[in-house]
């Protein structure tokens, strides 16, 4: 099996939203779908590529943010492919129940008030649920590699793990400027939601120990190891950013965050 390629797909330009293709020898693998409406971007990706939906063979969907699960149900109905995702997010999936959203800084907090990040998309039942700390082998889809759970971000956040070293994180960590991208895109910083730092700091060590060279993010990006390390090491000394619900806000118990600039 040889190495596969690692394409991003700018759903919004200038990585400020992304996801990527996994390329291998005998299909692709999507990882995160974008906002509703996506397949068409990411349709015109793969014809890119000389690709098409047809060549999809799983689509694996890192969290339940609308940015990253808002064209899932769509994508699998036309490539016919399966989607995996985590149980910890399922009730967002399945829009069972409104998201909580933790703000990591005051344009996050502005940003929540402008409802984008809590637009409904189309309900789904992922077709491969992991449950806890499951991890699902990517050489059947032609990609050597494996999905896993790495909460944090939200409680069913999941990352892609090449064994080429190359990580595909979701929202674990950003970089750049607003969402993330634009510019200063070498500089980690949080997401502007992101329920637990400790987790995902803990979830970032070990991807580095694990051997990941290279991260690919949702938000701006890819970002050397070296530099996950000293996000990573920051990060695992903050707090809980003030918590939002989708339908009605409200504070939670949790102090807010000094910010998401460091
Ligand atoms: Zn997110
Ligand atoms: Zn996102």
């Amino acid at each position: 099996m040889h190495q596969p390629r690692i394409v991003r797909i700018p759903i919004v330009p200038l990585g400020v939203v992304n996801s990527h293709l996994v390329v291998g020898d005998q299909g692709c693998v999507l990882v995160d779908t974008g906002v509703p409406g996506s397949h068409r971007k990411i349709e015109q990706a793969l014809k890119g590529l000389g690709r098409s939906l047809d060549d999809v063979r799983l689509i694996i969907v890192t969290h339940a943010h609308m940015d990253h699960a808002g064209s899932a149900a769509r994508l699998r109905q036309l490539s016919g492919a399966p989607i995996v995702a985590h149980e910890g997010d399922l009730p967002y999936y399945q829009q069972r129940k409104p998201m909580t959203f933790c703000a990591t800084g005051w344009v996050s907090r502005m940003f929540f008030r402008t409802g984008v990040i809590v637009r409904p998309y189309e309900p789904f039942t992922p077709d491969i649920l992991l449950t806890d700390g499951q991890v699902l082998d990517l050489s059947p889809y032609g990609v050597a590699g494996r999905a896993r759970s790495t909460p944090g971000h939200t409680a069913g956040s999941m990352s892609v793990e090449l064994d080429s070293g190359h990580a595909m994180v979701g929202d674990l960590l950003a970089s750049g400027v607003l969402l993330g991208g634009l510019v200063r895109t070498q500089h980690a910083r949080r997401p502007p939601f992101e329920d637990d730092p400790k987790a995902v700091a803990q979830q970032l060590q070990r991807l580095v120990a694990d051997g990941m060279h290279t991260f690919h993010l949702g938000h701006g990006g890819p970002l050397p190891a070296g530099e996950v390390q000293r996000h990573a090491g920051w990060l695992g000394r903050q707090r809980p950013g003030r918590m939002y619900h989708a339908v009605a806000t409200c504070r939670c118990d949790e102090a807010p965050a000094d910010g998401s600039v460091h």
